[in-house]
């Protein structure tokens, strides 16, 4: 199990205008702690386990999960028993049962000890972060762990487990990494859910994994990528390297550094081309509308939604507790919220993309380009072959777009529409290279 716990401490250093303005930061020194119970799932008690799911499910659901658990048989080999201990290992609802078996430890934490108010406790399965400030209120807060720990019959991995400090710039560290608190190691960074997270909380840590990690999956999906279509590339993407920035985009909404803003905005086009297969030098317009994603526009809806669902959970938990808690705090430092966020800017992407074959790329390709009939290194664009080799090349959006009218005309299959499409877009590529190769035989003549 891995248990992350951010402590946070206020300093008395003044933090610097253009210092971290996320909601952590403005005027603290943040502590992160990160503990790893080893095999959570296989140590969780089935008796104490059902008796927490009292009042949380019906009766006939828990008999049934405890009638179903009383049947799980482990066997190796010839040998063979019954467990009374973990939730099943791949079970759907393993999580959910195991959020319920720990949620006694965040009332110790929250409401019985008060050390963290409650929106300080973040819990996903066995990865768990509490934010607190000070030095004493990370050793209660690791001390409750560990004897919450010894009671439920789970192991705290001391090495495993990590306290980062979180500072505001120019701010003096209370902790040196290498330094042990109560067992555990300082370090200077490290990745909650995805996402790393260091000691100034920018996204310096996140785009090094971002390239490095798209890199890898783009090198292992080469063969497949070189095949496919674009539509095909992009839902790989999609797939595979729309996530890495989603995680980032809580750190890039509260990043107040323009430059790393622009770095993350540039990884995703570097990321995209890199993916599509499309060359370098392709105009951003182009990549913007093919793509689709926009961070800045995401980051501000998701940070939205954020904020309405801890809006809603501190309303359901000042009911249940008879307790306020201010989610204000959290989102208060953040001007993000006072501008209007726009809901757009999704769909046009994967429409443009969907069903263009693999040749569209190689005509955005050709499209970018240096002219070979021109001395003067000018880019071969749409305007440059009609306005100085009177030659009627669309810009590659345009015969995109062309392209999916003409395939919304046909009744067909799938396959029917990119054979349209490449048709359509392979007759270009032809006529765009034919006026390549005249180029070179008329250089080589003269
Ligand atoms: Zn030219």
């Amino acid at each position: 199990m891995r248990r992350r716990i951010i402590f946070e401490k206020r300093t008395k250093s003044q933090p610097s205008q253009d210092s971290q303005s996320s909601n952590f930061t403005q005027e603290k020194n943040l502590f992160r702690l990160d503990k790893k119970l080893k095999v959570a799932y296989n140590l969780v008690r089935q008796s104490v386990l059902f008796k927490r799911l009292v009042g949380i499910l019906d009766q006939q659901e828990i008999d049934f999960l405890r009638a179903m658990y009383s049947r799980n048989v482990i066997r190796l080999g010839k040998y063979s028993f019954r467990p009374n201990a973990g939730v099943a290992q791949g079970s759907v609802i393993s999580p959910y049962l195991f959020d319920i078996f720990i949620e006694d430890l965040f009332k110790e934490i929250v409401l019985n000890k008060k050390l963290v108010p409650m929106q300080n406790v973040l819990a996903y399965a066995d990865d768990v972060l509490v934010v607190c400030s000070g030095l004493g209120k990370l050793k209660d807060i690791i001390q409750t762990v560990e004897q919450w720990s010894n009671v439920n019959g789970m192991l705290l991995n001391r090495k495993k487990s990590a306290v980062v400090e979180f500072l505001p710039r120019y701010a003096r560290s209370d902790v040196y990494r290498g330094q042990q608190i109560m067992g555990i190691p300082v370090e200077t960074k490290y990745k909650y859910l995805g996402v790393w997270l260091n000691q100034k909380l920018n996204l310096d840590p996140q785009l090094v994994h971002i390239k490095r990690k798209s890199d890898f999956i783009r090198a292992s999906l080469g063969p497949v990528l070189s095949k496919c279509s674009l539509g095909y590339r992009k839902n790989l993407w999609d797939l595979f390297v729309r996530p890495l920035f989603e995680f980032t985009l809580p750190i890039h909404t509260f990043e107040p550094a323009a430059t790393r803003k622009d770095k993350l905005r540039r990884l995703v086009k570097y990321t995209f081309k890199s993916f599509c297969r499309i060359s370098k030098t392709a105009p951003d317009v182009l990549i913007h509308r093919l793509c689709g994603y926009d961070v800045d526009n995401r980051g501000k809806t998701l940070c939205q939604e954020q904020r309405a669902k801890w809006q809603r959970r501190s309303e359901k938990w000042s009911r249940i507790y008879k307790e306020k808690i201010n989610i204000l705090d959290i989102f208060s430092m953040s001007e993000v919220y006072q501008e209007e966020v726009l809901l757009e800017t999704e769909n046009g992407g994967i429409s443009l993309c969907k069903e263009i074959p693999a040749v569209g790329v190689e005509y955005i390709n050709l499209m970018t380009k240096l002219c070979p009939w021109c001395p003067a290194k000018s880019i071969m664009n749409a305007r440059h072959l009609r306005e100085t080799h009177n030659k009627e090349f669309p810009e590659p959006l345009i015969l995109f777009e062309q392209v999916r009218k003409e395939q919304s005309l046909i009744k067909g299959t799938r396959v029917a529409r990119l054979l349209l499409a490449h048709k359509r877009i392979k007759k270009r590529v032809d006529l765009l290279n034919k006026f390549l190769v005249e180029a070179s035989g008329n250089n080589n003549g003269v």
